[in-house]
């Protein structure tokens, strides 16, 4: 997702609770940058909070019946 969208999403998302179901890539005029964004909150993660996310949610995935 491009930098400005994610932006956008994140004013109009506001302060709303949410789980971050995906999370892509954040670049900047063609450009990747480091950080990831959740398309649905326009949240930025470090490379290291989204392994951290996925790590999370294997562990759920794990703990489940
Ligand atoms: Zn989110």
């Amino acid at each position: 997702m491009e930098y400005y969208t994610a932006q956008k999403v994140k004013d109009a998302w506001g302060n709303k609770p949410c789980d971050h179901p995906h999370i892509e890539r954040e670049y900047y005029s063609g450009a990747f940058l480091t950080n990831y964004i959740c398309v649905q909150c326009g949240k930025e993660f470090t490379i290291a909070q989204k392994l951290e996310l996925d790590e999370e949610r294997k562990q759920l995935v794990r703990d489940l019946p």
